[in-house]
């Protein structure tokens, strides 16, 4: 019938699947749409060494398009920024910021956009206690916890908009 292993040559008779060397798989979301896809990341020796899709996942029962199959090389491409890079206004390069400077930067902000919008009341003295000067958007790459925490310290500063760009 010339299947099976009468058609099978010397070299995919040697071939074995790119993830047979893991020492263990992790099931997780892919980080880049609102869809949602169900992955399996496969480690060895602590590093992710290949993503697939994971046929377990309702959602895409195993299949990730192009850009999900493509994200091993999001965690492990030699191109993938490490620090905090800033380019002041006017300014026509960029430049390498510590973490603690950034996050510091970032309170500034926050404090003062916060301060400058503030809405205590209506025009009629009803309480309304928010700001319409922030907002936050968040993407697929934020896990459950993180959007909780964002949620509530986003509410607890007064802000109204908090959205997020994934279904899951
Ligand atoms: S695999 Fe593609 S469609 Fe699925 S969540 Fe990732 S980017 Fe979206």
């Amino acid at each position: 019938m010339g299947l099976g292993r009468s058609a099978q040559s010397a070299r995919s008779e040697r071939l074995v699947p790119r993830t047979s060397t893991a020492d263990r798989v992790v099931q997780s979301i892919c980080p880049y749409c609102a869809v949602g896809c169900g992955q399996r990341v496969y480690v060895k020796d602590e590093k992710v060494i290949q993503i697939e899709g994971d046929p377990d996942s309702p959602i895409s029962r195993g299949r990730l398009c192009p850009k999900g199959s493509a994200s091993e090389g999001l965690v492990n491409s030699p191109m993938r920024e490490h620090k905090v890079r800033y380019r002041r206004p006017g300014a026509a390069d960029w430049e390498e910021l510590s973490l603690e400077q950034a996050t510091e930067m970032i309170a500034d902000r926050v404090i003062k956009a916060r301060e400058e919008t503030w809405e205590a009341e209506t025009d009629d003295g009803e309480p309304l206690n928010r700001t319409l000067g922030m907002h936050f958007l968040g993407g697929a790459t934020l896990d459950s916890e993180e959007n909780y925490l964002i949620k509530k310290f986003f509410t607890a500063l007064g802000a109204l908009s908090i959205e997020n760009q994934a279904r899951i």
